[in-house]
């Protein structure tokens, strides 16, 4: 059986709301762009998503790429059977765009941009849907080598980054009612499907998600804020050999 997580959230944030919010998508590409995968690594360490926007040079692991080589393969797989799906069902209207109680799937990889200015934050979402109860699912897949009884931070960071990207993106172009977010974590060698964790994107992740963009933009333009790092976390990390500030 699979196990899964709620993580209930309240008061939650209607997905028009939250669009509304947020400041509309510049006409021209901002220079400041971070991905949105890169930007989540702050939940590992603030300074390893510093690493990762500025291009610095990792010491690989030979496990970490290993690791990720094993992931994608999972992906691409998961990326094949989710187009075979796709092809047999109708393409949707703009009427049923708008119209939150009719289920919508929405292609693998969906480009998604959050705003937060003067950066631009962008993501490919794994998978999502609108279901009937009106709401959107995000569904991030992630690969491991056991049993999570708890989400990573980094993934947990990175799925709230998506629902607002997702509402800044899309709130005039579909309907629905609220955004939930899934991080499913799959078995890195065979990609079976091991357990589940969700949650509704609420009050308390959007003061979380935008708490860590402000502490993660300070960094990024050099002001000068000590961040607590985590010593173990460096014994590990890719970056550690060329890192000043590890612990
Ligand atoms: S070496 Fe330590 S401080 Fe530097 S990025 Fe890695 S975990 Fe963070």
């Amino acid at each position: 059986m699979i196990e899964k997580l709620s993580m209930a959230e309240y008061p939650p944030i209607t997905f028009k709301k939250l669009g509304r919010t947020l400041p509309k998508l510049p006409k021209k590409k901002p220079k400041k762009r971070i991905r949105i995968g890169d930007f989540a690594q702050f939940g590992y360490c603030p300074y390893t998503a510093w690493h990762l926007a500025k291009r610095t040079t990792p010491i690989f692991v030979p496990k970490v790429k290993e690791a990720q080589i094993a992931g994608k393969n999972i992906h691409n797989q998961l990326d094949v059977k989710h187009e075979e799906k796709m092809a047999e069902l109708p393409k949707a209207t703009e009427k049923t765009m708008q119209d939150r109680y009719k289920p919508l799937m929405f292609p693998r990889n969906l480009p998604v941009y959050l705003y937060h200015k003067p950066f631009l934050y962008v993501g490919l979402i794994d998978n999502a849907c609108r279901e009937k109860d009106g709401d959107i699912h995000i569904i991030e897949d992630k690969t491991t080598k056991r049993i999570m009884y708890w989400p990573w931070k980094d993934n947990l960071l990175q799925v709230k980054a998506y629902c607002a990207g997702m509402a800044n993106t899309y709130w005039r172009k579909f309907d629905a009612r609220y955004l939930r977010w899934h991080i499913r974590y799959r078995d890195r060698s065979s990609g079976e499907h091991l357990n589940d964790f969700e949650g509704m994107y609420g009050s308390t992740s959007h003061e979380d998600l935008f708490e860590s963009l402000g502490v993660f933009e300070a960094i990024y333009q050099g002001e000068d804020i000590s961040v607590e790092v985590n010593p173990k976390r460096c014994v590990v990390c890719k970056y550690a050999n060329g890192c000043s500030f590890k612990a």
